[in-house]
């Protein structure tokens, strides 16, 4: 197969639109997504208005590229030349652009795990959660009643491993794929991590994952919402973590800049090998890979508290 992102359909019936990025949406929960999406993928001038409609034009490029890659590689449910199958690659290449508004109505592929544009709606999702839990009390005026933890973990992983889920090691030399046993152990272990913390009322866990010098780096990534009256959290692995943020009484700014850095997008999904994604996004078929409790469960976002001002 010879897949051409002009021709995605063995018939030709779709060529992908021709999307005209315009203004560029500044608030905060704009402010949220370019940080977590765009600027891994090009770098801290993403942070400003300016480049970021030849930014998401050019994503949409790029994009395109990945999906046929990925039918390439053989992505259940996009590779192959059935009508279904035309039909996904279809709405795939297509996906609504996210970062800048366009005046051309598709839908949303809600490849949220890989496509950049459904995670970074994803991430407003998200934010939208913490951002109310933190601010609703006060309405979004000055700083938050709570404070903050952020906790980042990363470890390296080889793609095969001779141990399961369990602990068990295989017999004969057996190899199996590590990274659908690290996500069962992680869904199974994620309530303990957070078990024992003081005074906390919320918290949000997530999974970063990249892939550097033939291993997998598997991230751990954690925001706490916290009694201010409790004893500050201090994790006993601290000298070993990625990192480590606690901000007491933080404002709208900080608990932005904690989601758009706990919700990264892992830039692999785009450059990285296009077998290695399919193998990511096997492993956690099904899985979901970030999970909220306490007060940022509480109901769905609902209105947005207005922000203090406009940003650039
Ligand atoms: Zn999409």
């Amino acid at each position: 197969m010879n897949y051409n992102p002009a021709h995605p359909c063995p018939q030709g019936t779709g060529t992908p639109v021709a999307f005209t990025p315009g203004d560029v949406p500044r608030r905060y929960p704009d402010v949220v997504r370019r940080l977590a999406v765009l600027v891994p993928l090009f770098g801290i001038q993403a942070a400003r208005v300016e480049p970021v409609p030849r930014m998401t034009l050019k994503l949409v490029g790029r994009w395109r590229h990945r999906v046929m890659e990925l039918a390439e590689a053989g992505l259940p449910g996009m590779a192959g030349d059935d009508p279904k199958v035309w039909k996904a690659r279809k709405y795939a290449l297509d996906c609504l652009p996210a970062f800048a508004i366009v005046p051309q109505r598709t839908r949303c592929c809600r490849l949220r795990e890989v496509c950049p544009f459904c995670w970074a709606r994803e991430v407003r999702e998200t934010w939208l959660k913490i951002d109310k839990a933190f601010f609703a009390p006060t309405g979004g005026k000055g700083p938050s009643a709570y404070d903050l933890v952020e906790v980042g973990r990363d470890m390296s992983l080889s793609p095969l491993v001779n141990r399961d889920r369990h602990g068990r090691v295989l017999p004969d030399d057996q190899k199996i794929e590590a990274l659908p046993e690290v996500f069962a152990l992680w869904a199974a272990k994620r309530r303990s991590h957070v078990a024992e913390i003081e005074g906390l009322l919320a918290s949000f866990q997530t999974i970063h994952i990249g892939f550097e010098d033939g291993k997998w780096r598997f991230g751990r990534r954690s925001i706490l919402l916290i009694d201010h009256r409790a004893v500050p959290y201090e994790p006993s692995d601290r000298a070993a973590l990625r990192y480590f943020h606690r901000s007491q009484l933080p404002n709208r700014r900080a608990v932005l800049l904690a989601v758009a850095r706990a919700c990264r997008y892992p830039t692999f999904l785009l450059r990285g090998d296009a077998g290695l994604v399919v193998r990511y996004l096997a492993a956690r078929k099904g899985r979901k890979l970030s999970a909220m409790t306490g007060k940022f469960r509480n109901g769905k976002a609902g209105a947005v508290i207005p922000d203090p001002t406009p940003h650039t």
